[in-house]
């Protein structure tokens, strides 16, 4: 079933980050892998040829083409071919915090480090007391003049180990309940940030993932993201689209998990015959293709609702727990039809197996996703 909610132009950004990835990532995907992060100068060939801040204003050395749809193309091929190259965290999780709060300093500086490629950025919310549970948040700012005081930790950070600046979560009023959380720009080389080993990860080996540490570290009040007090309502603004792009990756994986599976069961023979003509395995493959052709048509309906910036946080949370339940449905039964192949690293399933497990934990669980639908039901 072709889709229909991509016009010429996104299709042609497609082919360039397609071929961009097969030309400058996948050659390097085992390398990156075995070193735990990607080379740093990926992105700044993104930014080259345009792959970085498409929706970000011209006069910030973006596109200035204000259309989600073209984040979705470059998300989808990023994670088609696994490549780990983190351009969907700049693109749909730092430029648009920076874009929607920054000032005018601010988005000089980051926005247009960000699309050139020479700044990354990371997001710091989780804490090792506090990953569901936002509001448990401890690291501290406190004002000293023109300066804020940082203190505490953070953890699971993607891109940290790589990123130049992060956007922290910080709280700067314990009494003030959801009014009490404050974001901030800190950068690599301020006194007191430090950043811890790099976690040893089951999957998505090739993207770093770390703990950052807070020890008095002197912030700027001109590095302050948005207004004092607004943290919480400004993450509560932005998780919308990130989790619909975990959504959106988690569908792409296991359309290519389907793929490859149907590939092999048509190669593979067991008792005389491929092992796709088993009608268990049969009706496998109908169930998936079916679940995720509704998926499909889903999950582009989200998208399209992002798009003309109707997407509510409900819509978002139930299309990223679905979606992410669903994939790991898929993943894990097509990697069962590889037998014991599919436990051979070599193997591309292996490698979509293990990166899809995380995809129902990040960017908030199932259940807690769940349970945000069913507030938004009236329960
Ligand atoms: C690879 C990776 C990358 C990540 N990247 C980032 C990042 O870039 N930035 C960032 O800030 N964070 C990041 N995270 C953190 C991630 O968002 C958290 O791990 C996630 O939100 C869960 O928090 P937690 O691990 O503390 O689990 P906990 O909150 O301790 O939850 C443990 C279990 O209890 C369940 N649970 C908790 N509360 C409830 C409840 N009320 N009802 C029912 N069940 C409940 C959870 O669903 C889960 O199953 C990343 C994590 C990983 C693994």
């Amino acid at each position: 079933m072709g889709r229909s909610i991509f016009e010429p132009e996104h299709e042609q950004v497609r082919r360039t980050t397609r071929e961009f990835l097969d030309r400058e990532a996948l050659p390097h995907l085992e390398r990156w892998t075995e070193q735990g992060h990607v080379d740093r100068e990926i992105f700044c060939r993104a930014g080259e040829i345009g792959l970085l801040g498409m929706d970000v204003p011209t006069e910030y050395g973006g596109a200035g083409m204000d259309d989600y749809r073209y984040n979705v193309v470059v998300s989808e091929e990023c994670a088609r071919g696994g490549s780990g190259v983190g351009l969907t965290l700049q693109n749909d999780l730092i430029a648009p915090y920076i874009k929607s709060l920054g000032t005018e300093g601010q988005k000089k500086r980051f926005l247009t480090g960000i699309t050139s490629g020479e700044l990354l950025g990371c997001i710091a919310m989780s804490e090792p007391g506090a990953g569901s549970d936002l509001a448990g948040i401890r690291t501290s700012a406190r004002r000293d003049g023109d300066d804020w005081v940082l203190n505490g930790s953070k953890t699971f950070i993607s891109g940290g180990i790589l990123a130049d600046f992060a956007i922290v979560v910080t709280r700067t009023d314990a009494e003030a309940g959801h009014k009490g959380f404050t974001l901030f720009l800190v950068e690599d080389g301020m006194p007191g940030f430090a950043k811890g080993k790099k976690l040893d990860k089951i999957g998505n080996r090739a993207s770093d993932t770390a703990e950052l540490f807070f020890d008095n570290v002197r912030v700027p009040d001109a590095n302050r993201l948005g207004e004092i007090g607004g943290g919480f309502y400004a993450l509560m603004r932005n998780l919308p689209q990130e989790r619909l792009g975990i959504a959106i990756i988690g569908l792409i994986a296991a359309e290519r998990a389907l793929e490859i599976t149907m590939q092999y069961a048509k190669e593979r023979t067991a008792f005389g015959q491929p092992i796709g003509q088993f009608q268990v395995n049969r009706h496998a493959l109908s169930e998936m293709h079916t679940k995720l052709t509704i998926a499909r048509v889903y999950i582009d309906h989200a998208i399209m609702a992002v798009t003309r910036g109707e997407l509510s946080a409900q819509e978002a949370a139930g299309a990223k727990w679905w979606m992410s339940e669903l994939e790991w449905e898929v993943v894990d039964r097509c990697m069962q039809m590889f037998g014991g192949y599919g436990y051979i690293n070599e193997y591309e399933i292996a490698a979509i197996w293990r990166n899809s497990r995380v995809q129902r934990v990040y960017g908030g669980t199932t259940e807690i996703l769940k349970d945000l639908v069913g507030r938004g039901l009236g329960f």
